[in-house]
């Protein structure tokens, strides 16, 4: 599987936000962004005027590292989303948040996306009561994902949950902490991801 291979630290520094890639680190003052939140490289404390198109690019770059894609993905996702009924730009945060890595870092039982989709592809995750191992499979309304019973002791796991109190857990879904089992109870809609995002800008780079 393709992978970023840049500093994951780098990215938020670039994106000038903390975007959350490592989990409990994010939240000390190890992180990276805290310590310089300028952008890395020679001329990352001094940047001058920024194009149009320069904003569409680095938004664009930002919801994709975000949710952990390569280029071709994302604009398979906003091909979807263009197709889709309604709104361009909130159809693609929507497909975006219906993915089932997404999906169980915001359960909670992963510390990052990154987590997230190695656990999805390693086989711990079920959805509704089968095993699915794509990160990209689309969840809908009424779908319940858990984790693999004989994982559901593991020590990481159980840590993760904890740690996930410090993030609400969105309206589109609902857990048994107990069980470790989430519902989808609506579709995600665009108010429902809490990441600063304009995802019109997005919607004007690729209609160029
Ligand atoms: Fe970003 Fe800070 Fe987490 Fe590194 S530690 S990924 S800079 S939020």
């Amino acid at each position: 599987m393709a992978r970023y291979l840049e500093s994951v630290c780098k990215m938020c520094r670039r994106e000038g936000m903390k975007l959350f890639f490592k989990a409990d680190r994010c939240y000390t003052d190890k992180c990276a962004f805290e310590r310089r939140s300028y952008a890395p490289g020679q001329h990352g404390q001094g940047r001058g005027k920024v194009s149009e198109y320069a904003l569409q690019l680095r938004e664009k770059q930002k919801v994709k590292r975000v949710y952990g894609l390569l280029e071709s993905q994302f604009k398979g996702t906003f091909r979807d989303a263009d197709r889709a009924k309604g709104i361009t730009g909130e159809n693609l945060v929507t497909l975006l948040e219906r993915r089932l890595d997404n999906a169980v870092y915001r359960l909670g039982f992963a510390g990052s996306r990154a987590e997230s989709r190695m656990m999805v592809t390693h086989g711990y995750i079920r959805v509704n009561g089968r095993k699915v191992d794509i990160p990209s499979f689309r969840l809908k309304t009424n779908d319940f994902v858990e984790i693999a019973e004989k994982k559901k002791k593991e020590e990481r796991i159980l840590a993760n949950i904890k740690s996930a109190e410090r993030h609400p857990l969105p309206e589109w879904l609902s857990l048994d902490k107990d069980a470790l089992k989430g519902t989808v109870t609506r579709l995600p809609r665009r108010d429902d991801t809490t990441l600063p995002m304009h995802e019109q800008l997005i919607v004007e780079l690729y209609s160029k």
